[in-house]
């Protein structure tokens, strides 16, 4: 279990998609998932369901996104250099001088840097600034504007992603990567499709990728359209708080904590039902986990639990330090607990227990 959660993070760790561009990604979940019947709605979010399950049992929506946080060419400049907008949130200060892929037209894949000024040549004061992001640019060695579209076939809107590769620390239980938002969710739900191919389940089991989660949680309202769940399970890698700057007294996400289970974001209210039922399936499986509620962030779950007449949703994940940044941590203990804690609900969720969800006017 614990090589395959490897394989697979490292897999999806190193594959490029932006958001808009989840090609690759897609590739692989499909490639993955063998076996399943696909569908796909018409914005590129992919549903993976089993055949053998049963028509009539509720709708159980397991779910990842599959789009990362990167850059898209906004101009390229007469000199050659790539100026850049953001997809997603970056804070401007992790990205000068940092090692990018631009996934150029016709599949070209363009290793470059964002260019950045030495010290020496800093102006008065500018060294203590932060430099916004649409003051950087991106340097792919292009002498010229033609060349980088002609010869190297750059072109606007051509995605860019962070160039990291997937390492084990010295620790055996931490890996270095980038994308672990959202990659160690789509890791987890590959993993637990798999795992539960054959198994005899009294629910629909859908396992579904979304795009475009990192510009607002767009591809979650169509697919959420496709599956028509009747309760979801968001998987995540959302910000670790254990780390210098933070409270570390009382982190609510810890690296070697277990799973996350998020009651409630700015964005959105897990149900509280549901939240019960996690934690009370978590207890009784002894499966470490924290509970979290979170000051600010969001993440598909926003959408999804407002569809049509509202679902019952709730964000499992896997502690990660310093996302949305071209290097992030994460410990692969805790994608253990996660799949451990897919694997009870999605068993335990037969049509009762998801009746008892919305089931509002019992007295
Ligand atoms: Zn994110």
């Amino acid at each position: 279990m614990r090589t395959e959660a490897e394989r697979l993070l490292k897999l999806y760790s190193e594959t490029p998609g932006a958001s808009g561009n989840e090609e690759l990604v897609r590739k692989v979940f499909c490639q993955e998932l063998q076996g399943h019947v696909f569908s796909a709605d018409r914005t590129g979010c992919v549903l993976a369901a089993r055949e053998e399950d049963p028509v009539e049992g509720p709708r159980v929506m397991l779910t990842a996104h599959m789009d990362e946080v990167g850059f898209m060419v906004q101009n390229i400049t007469k000199t050659g250099f790539i100026e850049i907008v953001p997809l997603g949130g970056w804070w401007p200060h992790v990205v000068l001088a940092q090692g990018v892929t631009l996934m150029a037209s016709r599949g070209r894949v363009i290793p470059g840097c964002v260019a950045s000024i030495p010290p020496h040549q800093l102006g008065e004061g500018a060294a203590a600034k932060v430099m916004p992001l649409d003051k950087m640019s991106i340097d792919i060695g292009a002498e010229s504007r033609e060349q980088a579209t002609e010869e190297f076939g750059v072109q606007l809107g051509d995605s860019i992603v962070p160039a990291t590769k997937f390492q084990q620390l010295a620790h055996p239980d931490r890996y270095l990567g980038k994308a672990f938002d959202n990659r160690v969710g789509m890791a987890l739900l590959t993993q637990s499709m798999r795992a539960l191919a054959g198994e005899k389940l009294s629910n629909r089991l859908l396992g579904v990728a979304t795009v475009q989660e990192e510009v607002g949680c767009r591809g979650a309202v169509t697919a959420s359209a496709l599956a028509k769940p009747d309760v979801a399970l968001v998987l995540e890698g959302p910000p670790a708080d254990d780390t210098p700057g933070m409270n570390r007294d009382d982190a609510q996400g810890a690296l070697g904590a277990g799973v996350q289970i998020r009651i409630m974001d700015p964005r959105a209210l897990s149900s509280r039902r549901l939240v019960e039922f996690v934690v009370a399936q978590a207890k009784a499986a002894g499966i470490a986990h924290q509970v979290t509620v979170r000051r600010g962030g969001g993440t598909d779950a926003s959408s999804i639990h407002l569809h049509d007449q509202g679902v019952p949703s709730i964000v499992l994940g896997v502690p990660t330090r310093y996302i949305h940044s071209h290097h992030s941590i994460l410990q692969i203990t805790d994608c253990l607990e996660a799949m451990k804690l897919i694997d009870v609900l999605v068993r335990a969720l037969d049509a009762e227990a998801v009746k008892g969800l919305t089931d509002f006017l019992e007295v």
